[in-house]
């Protein structure tokens, strides 16, 4: 059988009477960029938190590179290379820019970086993330954009095999979507494949080599982003307002 890089496979989560996430099925491959879209309360982010261990399926599996990671803790998922950014930016507001990148650095997959390593390290992603001459500010006192750059940098920092990004341009100008697509197109090129949780229709089918469609917790389509635009289901439950936009 071949064998994705991450394998999600019929998944399933409950809050009380409600299913956020029914049988959700999909896969990742080394390389990809793939887009998960679908409206507000379709059970995008939970599936994230699912994938990521911040809460525990009650039902299904998931692996990465074919080892089960299913009911892990989020730091034994992300040392096994598997990294997130959150809906809402949360830096350390008070620790430098390196300083927040270094601890990523440290608790990431093959953590235990020495310090100076660590440092090197944080400044060369710093950099490649256009933070260079930044280094020094307090989060807290970063641009949003920058801000979200600091979040992207701190996330690489833990060299993941997979980036999952959810709604990072929420918030950014159209001038600075496109820099964060180039951003997200340059970390894909540097390694570790991505999947992003976006409402930006233009930058989600833009960027991704595929796409997975939720509605009320299941996927109701997947496949090309040509194909997603036109795909009747998409455009109904979806697109039809935005689509295009
Ligand atoms: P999306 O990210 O697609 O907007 P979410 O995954 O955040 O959707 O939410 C899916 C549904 O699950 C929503 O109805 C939401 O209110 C519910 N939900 C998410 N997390 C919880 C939780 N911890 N407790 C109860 N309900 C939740
Ligand atoms: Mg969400």
């Amino acid at each position: 059988m071949e064998h994705g890089l991450l394998e999600v496979q019929g998944i399933s989560k409950a809050f009380g009477g409600l299913t956020a996430v029914r049988d959700l099925s999909f896969a990742v491959r080394a390389g990809e960029i793939l887009g998960l879209i679908g409206p507000n309360g379709s059970g995008k982010t939970t599936a994230f938190n699912l994938i990521t261990g911040f809460v525990t399926p009650d039902a299904g599996r998931i692996r990465l590179a074919g080892e089960e990671i299913t009911g892990l803790r989020p730091y034994a998922i992300c040392a096994r290379g598997l990294t997130r950014t959150f809906q809402l930016v949360r830096p350390f507001p008070h620790l430098s820019a390196l300083r927040n990148v270094m601890v990523g650095r440290v608790y990431g997959r093959s953590g235990g970086a020495g310090l100076a390593d660590a440092e090197t390290e944080a400044r060369k992603i710093l950099g490649a993330m256009g933070l260079g001459g930044r280094e020094d500010v307090p989060a807290r006192h970063l641009t949003l954009a920058d801000r979200k750059r600091l979040e992207l940098a701190r996330a690489l920092a833990t060299r993941p095999r997979i980036l999952l990004l959810d709604e990072f341009m929420a918030g950014l100008n159209p001038h600075e979507v496109e820099a964060a697509m180039a951003l997200i197109r340059r970390i894909r090129d540097s390694g570790p494949a991505v999947i992003m949780i976006e409402h930006i229709v233009k930058a989600v089918l833009g960027l991704s080599d595929r796409v997975v469609v939720m509605n009320a917790g299941q996927v109701i389509a997947e496949g090309s982003p040509e194909a997603i635009r036109r795909d009747a289901r998409v455009i109904e439950a979806y697109l039809g307002g935005s689509g295009g936009a």
